[in-house]
């Protein structure tokens, strides 16, 4: 399913290269995902922020700047998205240790401030 959202903090940028506009993006979301919070929120895993754009650990491991994060997992037991350089970073670094995945969760867990709230500025239009 697809969605269009605005980030105010990210903002198109005029011909001229002056701010402008909020940028609108459209984005595909899973259709059972959870209502995306207001920023500072509690994370419930709407996965609207990884979606628009991979943050700079998604970056570093997936070698994209735009578009879906090609780590952001849905998980349908749970009904929500988990970021998977928590859940499972060896898939992503072709690692296939168990304690290194540990190790490595417990570093992307911080580096992604996880559990630390919705930082997330962007909202749902459709
Ligand atoms: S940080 Fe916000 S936008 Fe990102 S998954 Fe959590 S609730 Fe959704
Ligand atoms: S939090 Fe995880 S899934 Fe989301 S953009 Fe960052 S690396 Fe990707």
């Amino acid at each position: 399913m697809l969605r269009s959202l605005i980030s105010p903090s990210a903002r198109c940028k005029n011909s001229d290269n002056r701010i402008g506009m909020p940028a609108l993006q459209t984005i595909p979301i899973h259709p059972d995902a959870p209502d995306k919070p207001a920023w500072g929120g509690a994370c419930n895993g709407c996965g609207v922020c990884c979606a628009a754009e991979p943050c700079p650990v998604g970056v570093l491991v997936t070698g994209r700047r735009r578009g879906t994060c090609r780590a952001l997992q849905w998980h349908d037991t749970d009904r929500r998205y988990v970021c998977g350089m928590v859940s499972s970073p060896g898939r992503y670094l072709g690692l296939d240790h168990h304690w290194l995945n540990m190790a490595l969760s417990a570093v992307a867990r911080r580096l992604i401030s996880a559990g630390s709230g919705c930082d997330s500025d962007a909202e749902l239009v459709d």
